[in-house]
């Protein structure tokens, strides 16, 4: 008797939809992936402005090793792919118009420009702060980003002797900033590595402490993508495709199904029912639970609140003027960071003024760029009431101004635009995707435990899985991919263990 491939659809083709694509065609199974959008990639997307394409979503690519890992199992090679190239400088930060400082992968050279910049003092506690955030990242490596369902107790006993000890130096039970004034004293210091919890969409002042392993991750490794970072999207197809995986554009999942409760398939916005053994979703499962996906799955998963982040973008090609000296990665500091956060999580409305990030794709890390006019993207963070508030056009045009003013005042000035910019609010992000209300990385990861409290790859129905930024282990384009390479994990183990997978898969497993 010859035994069919397990089929699996996957909902969406986001980094974590790809990659649990990828890990489960590699064990034999017949995967397809169904995208509303008409382009993979999901965050990780680019708009086409005066001609040409520029990343309006992730800029910052860390955690190669993520990346090379799914390469690897699949039997292809990383660099074959995407030309990756490690950058010196990590990103230079700006307070008014003569305060910059520039950050480093060389704790020597950051320690250099910290001690210019702030004093010795500062310097020292710098490298202290590098210990302790290599130390966190050492502890949540194993016991966190490779588990399925971490919780303080299987933390303990993965540090085996180590235990409570271990679990310490995770650092959970202080909040961010607090375990930042054990390592700086100068505000903008603070301010500087207190960002780092933006990555994850939460607040410094509410995030715990264990965010600061963000701080290494960086340090770790910043990679300048080729061709920018949706080659990472392209890239991501081009493997799956290549193990058979079938990308489909343009379709929207209307329903996730279920038949003698697990799940058995889903039904397209154009009636079509696709049917399926196993379901990944790869959307928020914040939309399961508003039903975005039908009845039938709206209990299978619990969200936690409150939500992370949004943001407001501006896409555009530019000639900069001015003195600043850009470099691909810009960070221009608000003047008072906590009346931001209180804006943002307290009042949900967007800063008075912002903090903005600033992108200028066209450089490189120490700012060489070819002439004429450069692709640009500025985002300020923005509270995720993209589903609730619309902001009215002239709290948008107050947001663009104060942000484009603190880039003025620090000598970074844009003249008018020949084709006018692409602004995208969370009212759009929440178009693409739904019921986040623009949040871009799921829940906030605010209080002690609530590393703890996010979904994880299995759902109540059996079948059914998630993937993506939205679950565990957390958001940013290499978490999305672990909880890619989890989600395949999870699969595996369910359907080997009710012995339907056996004769199926290819040898080797996950
Ligand atoms: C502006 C911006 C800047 C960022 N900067 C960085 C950065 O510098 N570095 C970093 O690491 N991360 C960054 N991130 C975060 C990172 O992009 C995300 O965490 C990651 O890409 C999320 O991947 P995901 O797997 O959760 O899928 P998502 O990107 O959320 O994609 C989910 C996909 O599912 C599809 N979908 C949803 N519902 C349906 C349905 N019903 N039917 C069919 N398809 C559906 C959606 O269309 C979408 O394509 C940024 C994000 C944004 C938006």
């Amino acid at each position: 008797m010859v035994k069919r491939a397990i089929r699996v659809v996957v909902v969406g083709g986001g980094v974590g939809g790809l990659v649990s694509a990828i890990e489960l065609a590699r064990q034999g199974m017949h995967v397809v992936v169904l995208e509303r959008a008409a382009r993979v990639g999901g965050k990780m997307r680019q708009v086409h402005v005066g001609g040409r394409e520029i990343d309006a979503g992730p800029t910052v690519m860390t955690m190669r090793w993520v990346f090379d890992a799914t390469w690897d199992a699949a039997g292809a090679s990383l660099d074959a792919d995407l030309t990756l190239r490690r950058a010196h400088l990590l990103a230079r930060h700006a307070w008014g118009s003569h305060q910059r400082l520039d950050l480093f992968a060389d704790v020597d050279a950051s320690a250099a420009a910290i001690a210019d910049f702030a004093g010795k003092a500062e310097a020292d506690g710098y490298r202290r702060f590098c210990a302790y955030a290599k130390d966190i990242y050492d502890a949540v490596r194993e016991p966190f980003l490779r588990s399925q369902r971490p919780s303080l107790t299987s933390a303990m006993a993965a540090f085996g002797v180590l235990g409570l000890q271990g679990v310490m130096k995770i650092d959970g039970h202080r909040l961010l900033w607090n375990a930042l004034t054990d390592f700086f004293k100068d505000p903008r210091l603070l301010q500087l590595f207190g960002r780092y919890a933006t990555y994850c969409g939460s607040s410094p002042y509410l995030a715990p402490a264990s965010l600061n392993v963000v701080a290494h991750v960086e340090r770790d490794g910043v990679y300048l993508v080729e061709g920018g970072m949706y080659e990472v999207a392209k890239a991501l197809v081009r493997l799956a495709e290549r193990l058979g995986v079938t990308v489909r554009c343009g379709e929207h999942v209307h329903e996730i199904a279920t038949s003698g409760g697990r799940v058995s398939g889903v039904k397209l916005g154009s009636g079509e029912m696709v049917h399926a053994d196993v379901v990944v979703c790869n959307g928020d499962p914040a939309a399961m639970v508003e039903g975005f996906f039908g009845s039938h799955v709206k209990r299978s998963v619990s969200v936690s609140s409150p939500r992370s982040l949004s943001a407001m973008t501006w896409t555009f090609v530019a000639q900069p003027e001015g003195t600043y000296p850009l470099v691909r990665h810009n960070v221009f500091f608000s003047r008072d960071y906590a009346k931001e956060f209180r804006e943002l999580f307290d009042q949900r409305v967007l800063p008075a003024e912002p903090t903005v990030y600033v992108c200028a794709q066209d450089r490189d890390d120490m700012g060489n760029a070819p002439s004429g006019p450069e692709r640009f993207l500025v985002l300020v963070n923005a509270p995720s009431t993209g589903d609730r508030h619309r902001p009215l056009t002239s709290e948008i045009q107050q947001c663009e101004t104060a942000a484009f003013s603190l880039m003025d005042r620090a000598g970074l000035v844009f003249p008018r635009f020949t084709v006018p910019p692409i602004v995208t609010t969370p009212i759009e992000f929440e178009k693409m995707f739904p019921a986040t209300g623009g949040a871009l990385y799921g829940p906030a990861s605010h209080g002690m435990t609530s590393p703890f409290h996010r979904a994880t790859s299995r759902t109540k129905i059996p079948g059914l899985y998630l993937a993506g930024g939205a679950a565990h282990p957390g958001a940013g384009v290499p978490m999305a991919a672990l909880s890619g390479r989890l989600c395949a994990k999870a699969v595996h183990e369910d359907l080997a263990s009710t012995n339907r997978l056996r004769e199926t898969v290819m040898r080797g497993g996950i």
